[in-house]
């Protein structure tokens, strides 16, 4: 088993692909979304006709099937431009990660054409008003009905919740039993129950669509269940671990964003007779961003070369998130402060990465929580 650094000719090949739709097609409109708080339906087309819109599907529906490492670099390319315009396809991702590790071909048969060939949304339904982080604690149920299974709940933040397709949904069999009495199911959005209620108007990442998704008497065959009955927590959590890396790569991606533009301004910008990229200062600044940038991508790429080497890591993968959300507040952060008054201003887009930042530290598990995975994993 080796180990490198350096991608091979078609990941560059990819790379440069989607860095250029990212500058002509994401760049251009990122403002009028942000301000706007559309959903971005036409550029999300566009990343289905790329082949970007839910890279984990496997080959046999169209899907792109990338490893790990190839994902999460194109997934920095297109935050780079815009985290709203980025997180549905990754929200169709992580949604699916329940069925990748879960489901049966059946399942992958009912679960996967609609998405890749016709370019629908999925959505991951964990969260609900009471339990956020502790997943343990939903109330939303599932009551066993013959071949049946009703499911009652309220989900909220749900990306993509109103125009999704289809939701993986996270219920309990009894909650006084915890996480053993978890189940995940696939539930189509057009069936008789499923409701979409308030959407949220959020700091950041306007453009994405988060809504409350509600549950009522929902009918659900036995078969639309995820493994075992009491395989939910479990498939929650390897389905985090594997979109951690992710998240941390669309926080290198809107860190690097905001670099280049903090970078560009201060090669430019005069202060005191001189360009105030002269000031060391200034250029420190610069350079701690750099070298955060710079740690942060190599701790996504470890972490998601260990998922392609089937050495699933919960730590390694809390600990790129976390270290690469926080990075990604610090660098966006002092990326205003480079451009002074500007940086405040709507002008420039800085302000907007770092209000987009902010739900990186937040979603997938808060910053304390990886660090709850990680502190339990350093002592033992
Ligand atoms: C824009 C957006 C999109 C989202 N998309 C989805 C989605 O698609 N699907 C989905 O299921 N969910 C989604 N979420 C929900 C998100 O994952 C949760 O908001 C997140 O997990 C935190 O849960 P909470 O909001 O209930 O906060 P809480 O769990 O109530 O946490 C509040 C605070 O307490 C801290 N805290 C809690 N427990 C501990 C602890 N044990 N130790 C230390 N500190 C702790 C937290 O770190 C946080 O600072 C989304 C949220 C947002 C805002």
């Amino acid at each position: 088993m080796g180990f490198g650094f350096t991608y091979d000719e078609d990941q560059l090949s990819l790379q440069r692909t989607v860095r250029k739709f990212t500058d002509n097609e994401i760049i251009p409109v990122r403002q009028h979304y942000d301000e706007t708080e559309q959903f971005p339906w036409p550029e999300v087309k566009k990343m289905h006709e790329l082949g970007i819109h839910c890279m984990n599907a496997p080959e046999q529906y169209n899907g792109m099937a990338f490893s790990n490492v190839t994902l999460c670099m194109v997934t920095e390319e297109i935050c780079r431009g815009c985290l709203g315009i980025a997180i549905t396809p990754l929200a169709n991702m992580l949604a699916s990660e329940p069925v990748l590790y879960g489901g049966t071909p059946e399942q992958w048969d009912w679960w996967f054409p609609s998405i890749c060939q016709e370019g629908k949304l999925a959505s991951y339904a964990v969260t609900e008003p009471g339990a956020g982080s502790d997943v343990a604690n939903i109330a939303t149920t599932c009551r066993r009905d013959g071949d049946y299974y009703l499911i009652n709940g309220v989900k909220i933040f749900i990306t993509n919740g109103r125009h999704a397709d289809k939701f993986t949904v996270l219920a309990t069999h009894d909650r006084s039993k915890g996480n053993r009495a978890q189940s995940f199911f696939m539930v189509d959005a057009k069936t008789e129950g499923v409701s979409i209620g308030k959407s949220e108007h959020k700091m950041g990442m306007r453009c994405s669509e988060t809504s409350e998704v509600i549950f009522d008497n929902v009918r659900v065959h036995k078969s639309m269940r995820l493994g075992e009955e009491g395989d939910g927590f479990k498939l929650a959590m390897k389905a985090f671990n594997s979109s951690r890396p992710f998240i941390a790569a669309a926080s290198v991606g809107v860190a690097q964003g905001a670099f280049e533009v903090a970078r560009d301004y201060a090669r430019e910008r005069k202060a005191f007779g001189k360009n105030i990229a002269s000031f060391q200062a200034v250029q420190f600044m610069l350079a701690d961003m750099a070298m955060e940038i710079e740690a942060s991508r190599l701790l996504y790429q470890k972490a998601a070369w260990l998922l392609d080497e089937k050495l699933m890591a919960a730590d390694l993968s809390a600990m790129s998130k976390c270290f690469a959300a926080d990075m990604a507040m610090r660098t966006t952060t002092n990326a205003v402060q480079i451009l002074g008054g500007y940086g405040f201003c709507r002008d420039y887009p800085v302000e907007k990465m770092m209000r987009d930042s902010k739900i990186l530290q937040i979603f997938e598990g808060t910053s304390q929580i990886q660090r709850v995975i990680i502190g339990k994993s350093v002592i033992g």
